[in-house]
Parts: structure tokens; C-alpha cells; sequence
């Protein structure tokens, strides 16, 4: 028997599971090469009509610049979505990508 999924599982592996999902979809999200180490923080936000907390993820590849996203919602509450808008965001300001450039 596989494929059984618990639905108190989601909630009980909590943050952790959270922002291990996070940075698979970011990882997905920028084409990280393995070597990329992509970091998630929540953190608060004191900005006026932000919401409280907000959600900073790093991508650091070996060698190079880092890239930051950061999102105005807690890190419970993103979604794969956030992640591809914030990583295309992030990708167009800085016309660059961390991915390799292709041969
Ligand atoms: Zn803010």
C-alpha cells in the first residue's frame, strides 16, 4: 500500500516541511544547479501596509552574486505560485539568471 497521505501530515511536519518545499520551488523555479545553496527565512516586516511578516529567500550559487526574493507573506502561506512570480520578478530586474547559460 502506497500513496496514502495523511492529512494531519502537513501540519504536523509544520515550517520545516514548509520551507523545504519552499526551496524545491525555488530551486525548480531559477534553474539552481546543484551547487546553489537556497536559504528561507521568515522575517518581520515593519513597513507600513506590508503585512507582519514577510518571507526572504537567498540563492547563493558558488562564486556568484546571490539573488534575493522576498515575499510579502508568511512562509506557511506561500505557494509554489509566489515563488515562480517572485523568481521571475527577481530573474527580469536583474536581467540575469543564475542558471548556467546554455551552450
Ligand atoms: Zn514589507
Amino acid at each position: 500500500m502506497s500513496g496514502f497521505v495523511n492529512p494531519l501530515a502537513r501540519s504536523r511536519i509544520g515550517l520545516l516541511g514548509q520551507a523545504a518545499a519552499i526551496k524545491g520551488w525555488t530551486r525548480m523555479a531559477l534553474g539552481c544547479a546543484d551547487d546553489v545553496v537556497v536559504s528561507v527565512n521568515q522575517l518581520a516586516c515593519a513597513e507600513p501596509g506590508c503585512p507582519p511578516e514577510e518571507t526572504v529567500i537567498m540563492a547563493l550559487p558558488a562564486g556568484g552574486p546571490a539573488l534575493k526574493l522576498s515575499i510579502h507573506k508568511a512562509l506557511a502561506d506561500l505557494t509554489e505560485a509566489d515563488i515562480i512570480t517572485a523568481a521571475r520578478e527577481a530573474t527580469s530586474l536583474t536581467k540575469r539568471s543564475i542558471a548556467p547559460s546554455p551552450e
